[in-house]
């Protein structure tokens, strides 16, 4: 039997297991990639580990999510990062150079490869056939190490492209079609490989669009095979050294199909406050919009800027309306910049904000209250611009410059009708890109610093010990289907500020749930979660589960868990049970919980059901579904005591 893309990739990389859907496999990992709010606890974490020197291919450290230096606090973070890049071997690119999917995919990403990086959108360079997964930063710590990354074997589908997309339907509308269809529960435990006529005509650029925001759909992966589309796309980039001809075999066999007519996609748009709210622009037109941002890892290349321009060349935003873009890469504000394009834009009355992730979480740019910002990113969950009310709807960069011009939700077919003289902007790549300069993305060999620099705001790791016999307390709050990591910890300015500092951070922890919740747990010393379906979904925030862990909460029962999150949970010692919706139902806030059984016995012994007395009164079942590795993790307080042990001993 012929073999899928995604098998093809992983089986020259197996290094434990069978490709077999549902079992746990481990693969070496090519190259990895780490950000700021992640890649400060995964330096430190490979410090604690006793590792010298990156093992991987390749190693990237970003400076992307906080890259505004307001106090010492950010400033010593990067500088660290700088530090811990240079003593032990990976790249480092300064605050300022760009969002690290987009640095990465136009200087790194190569076909075939495999690929961790600490944060959920690794997946982005799919889009050039490297096969990429976000997970928790430990994982990536131990990857860079030289260590297997471990994970279920995914199931894979095909996404069968067909046709051609008509005029103003773009890339970001076949996702949101996926995303309309499959809602953001629709991906998980998948890996969605895009096959059909329909890819020839999609651009890398525009592959990558659909591969960053496969995300949303809670897939493990995005992949697309390569072709003449990415044999040119690295010409342009001057890397075609690295192009390998890859695709799945002719007879593959795929777990389902999903088949998508690109000649019927039309412009869309997400409705707050989910990915997956998703109607025809024609049916929300008129909504006023107060704000429109282009930019992002999912929009914010030169290829979704320029469309924005040609759009605006002659004309002017709506005076009501603010528009603001934040270019992905600095590679794209400079060519932008050289070809005249962001004059153009500044003279239609638009700002220009430095390459970062800044307003995708809620640093800089927060809409006004109870007013409607149009953008194209990839996530509206509530409160993550960094207002509550927010009304955040996520679009094309056509439609959102569109609504720029017209002040209000506006078709841009409509528009075109009304103005007589606009035409689709269509994709334009630029005969050859520039290349980061080595000040602003810094090779190993030209490292600034050979000795790690820790200033006050740099903590330790805390460790856990091993799991105990006894394991349960109080129910300190019961949550909603589709808690997210921003909900876990917000990862907001004031907040996020404080990631090298667990202490600290923990203060935060599910505040935007209770506000009293943090306080509660360390009186209580610990307790349990309890929340409904896809419990940590988004982002793959390790301190999601680090801090929950540092409050001392030993157990989450869900109806069930976001891949990454759940990983995140092994990695740090707090059991994830899985519960029905009955027990969901029953359970009540202020409850008291006891694991019956002896709980590191059980873990060990590989139990699958454990029963869970409520109140002394009551008893229900919650199911852990993990492998023996996980479990070995979860007995010994988490991966870094276990990583640790395994090193002492061997
Ligand atoms: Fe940055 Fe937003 Fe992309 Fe995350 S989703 S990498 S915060 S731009």
């Amino acid at each position: 039997m012929g073999q899928t893309l995604t098998e093809k990739i992983l089986d020259d990389h197996l290094v434990e297991g069978e490709l077999t859907p549902g079992e746990e496999i481990g693969i070496e990992i090519d190259q990895v990639l780490t950000q700021d709010t992640t890649g400060t606890l995964v330096w430190l974490q490979f410090e604690a580990l006793g590792l010298e020197e990156v093992q991987t291919e390749l190693a990237a450290q970003y400076c992307d999510h906080q890259t505004y230096q307001f106090d010492f606090k950010n400033t010593d973070d990067h500088r660290f990062l700088r530090s811990a890049a240079g003593t032990f071997g990976a790249h480092f690119s300064r605050p300022g150079n760009g969002i690290c999917h987009n640095v990465h995919k136009e200087n790194f990403a190569a076909p075939g490869k495999t690929m961790l990086g600490s944060d959920s959108h690794t997946p982005t360079p799919g889009g050039l056939g490297e096969l990429a997964i976000g997970s928790g930063g430990l994982d990536v710590a131990v990857a860079m190490g030289g260590g297997a990354y471990y994970i279920e074997m995914p199931e894979v589908v095909n996404v069968r492209l067909e046709g051609e997309l008509p005029d103003w339907a773009t890339a970001k509308d076949v996702i949101l079609e996926l995303l309309r269809r499959l809602s953001v529960k629709g991906g998980v435990g998948k890996v969605l490989e895009y096959t059909g006529p329909g890819v020839e005509t999609l651009t890398v650029p525009e592959r990558t669009t659909i591969t960053n925001m496969g995300t949303e759909l809670g897939a493990t992966s995005s992949i697309f095979p390569t072709d003449d589309q990415t044999k040119d796309y690295l010409e342009r980039l001057g890397r075609e050294d690295v192009f390998e001809d890859i695709g799945p075999d002719e007879d593959a066999e795929y777990a389902d199909e999903i088949v998508v007519d690109l000649s019927d996609l039309e412009p869309l748009i997400a409705e707050p406050s989910m990915p997956d709210n998703v109607v025809p622009v024609s049916e929300v037109e008129g909504v006023d919009v107060e704000q429109v941002m282009i930019g992002s890892c999912t929009n914010g290349a030169y290829e979704d800027i320029l469309p924005a321009a040609k759009m605006l060349e002659g004309r002017n935003i709506d005076k009501k309306t603010e528009m603001i873009v934040a270019p992905g890469s600095k590679q794209a504000s400079e060519m932008l910049a050289r070809e005249g394009w962001t004059a153009e834009m500044m003279a239609a009355g638009v700002n220009f904000s430095e390459a970062t992730c800044g307003a995708c979480i809620g640093i800089g740019h927060v809409p006004a209250s109870d007013s409607v910002s149009l953008r194209t990113f990839n996530r509206n969950f509530e409160g993550r611009s960094g207002i509550e009310d927010d009304n955040v709807y996520l679009c094309s960069p056509e439609v959102a410059t569109a609504a720029a011009i017209k002040g209000e939700i506006v078709d841009p077919r409509d528009l075109a009708d009304e103005l007589g003289d606009l035409e689709a902007p269509g994709l334009e790549m630029p005969d050859q890109y520039i290349g980061n300069s080595e000040s602003d993305l810094i090779a190993p060999d030209n490292a600034v610093d050979d000795e790690l620099i820790k200033g006050p705001n740099i903590g330790d790791v805390p460790l856990k010990d091993p799991l105990e016999t006894e394991v349960g307390g109080e129910a300190l709050l019961k949550m909603e289907d589709n808690i997210t990591t921003d909900h876990i910890i917000p990862a907001t300015q004031d907040i996020l500020m404080y990631r090298s500092n667990v202490p600290k951070l923990s203060e935060f922890t599910l505040s935007r749930v209770d506000d009293t919740f943090a306080e509660r747990a360390l009186d209580a010393d610990g307790g349990v979660l309890v929340a409904g379906e896809n419990y940590g979904q988004g982002s793959s925030r390790e301190h999601a589960a680090l801090c929950p862990m540092y409050l001392g909460i030993e157990t989450v029962l869900a109806q069930s868990f976001a891949r990454i999150h759940k990983a995140n949970l092994f990695n740090f010692g707090i059991v994830p049970l899985t519960i029905d919706e009955e027990t969901y139902e029953k359970i009540e806030e202020g409850d008291d919980i006891e694991i019956v059984d002896d709980a590191a016995e059980a873990v060990k012994s590989g139990q699958t059901e454990f029963t869970i007395r409520v109140n002394d009164d009551w008893e229900a079942t919650g199911q852990l579904d993990a492998s023996e590795r996980e479990r070995e993790i979860l007995a010994a307080g988490g991966k870094l005591s276990h990583t640790k042990q395994q090193h002492d001993e061997g």
